[in-house]
């Protein structure tokens, strides 16, 4: 469902993903390991078409992401087809960014009714139903204010998910919150996980979290993937001497 094809991105002299390949299955659990600045949220960013390759394709459901086909080749996308290839991936961030002066259940419903037409009725239908997968449906009413961090960050996982993306991403979700806050927002990805066909993209620095999430890991290490395997083989038995002394520092 996702494709990179020799991917480099540069920021001025600095490369940080150096002709980067591959591929994600519609369904996978995917995390993303590896040292801080490693490219693993510019990632993410550039599936979000937040930040644009400096060489490369890259491939979302099917279509290419920054581009379109035109007759037999291949032009720069529109900003209308990078708008519709945008609807089919939702991110949570490390920081929630709700929208401070609307309610709880409000935050979920304004993106479907805004900008997929969905009713107000169906909109609140499907928010609460939402809301009580997160475990937050008696905060309908609050204001974010009046919530903590885990709560905020759960309410920001069912507002990505009000939308119906196929391909969800989350960007160090659990980095900006009390360590006892952390195992909640751990539940509710779980369950997520468990109960829809959503593709996943993690990038974690909770080793243990993405060992039993993930059902694939890739390691990065200076803008290249190390390691590409299921977590049991990479946390017990890594091939690269870079990936055991990483976890060596991390586990
Ligand atoms: P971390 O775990 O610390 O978040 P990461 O592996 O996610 O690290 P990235 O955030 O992808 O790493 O960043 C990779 C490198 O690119 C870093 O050296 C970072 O400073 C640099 N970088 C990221 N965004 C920009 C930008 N907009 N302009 C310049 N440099 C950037």
């Amino acid at each position: 469902v996702i494709k990179l094809e020799s991917v480099t991105k540069r920021f001025g002299s600095l490369t940080v993903l150096d002709e980067l390949s591959f591929e994600v299955k519609p369904g996978e659990k995917l995390a993303l390991i590896g040292p801080s600045g490693s490219g693993k949220t510019t990632i993410l960013r550039m599936l979000m078409t937040l930040e644009h390759p400096s060489e490369g394709r890259i491939t979302v459901d099917g279509d290419y992401l920054f581009h379109m086909k035109n007759g037999n080749g291949l032009v720069p996308a529109s900003e209308k087809h990078l708008h519709e290839m945008r609807r089919k991936i939702g991110m949570v961030f490390q920081h929630f960014n709700l929208f401070p002066h609307k309610s709880v259940l409000q935050n979920i419903t304004l993106a479907p009714i805004l900008t997929q037409n969905v009713s107000k009725v169906d909109a609140e239908k499907r928010g609460m139903e939402l809301l009580d997968m997160v475990g937050l449906a008696d905060k309908a009413d609050a204001m974010p204010s009046q919530l903590s961090g885990g709560q905020k960050q759960r309410v920001a996982i069912a507002r990505a998910c009000a939308l119906r993306p196929k391909i969800m991403l989350f960007d160090e979700v659990t980095s900006a919150l009390d360590p006892e806050l952390v195992e909640e927002v751990l539940n509710v990805m779980r369950r997520l996980a468990a109960e829809t066909d959503m593709t996943m993209l993690l990038v974690t620095h909770e080793m243990n979290f993405a060992k039993d999430f993930a059902d694939r890991v890739l390691f990065f290490d200076s803008g290249h993937i190390i390691e590409d395997g299921p977590p049991a083989e990479i946390f017990t038995n890594p091939s690269h001497e870079r990936t055991q002394s990483f976890l060596r520092k991390v586990l």
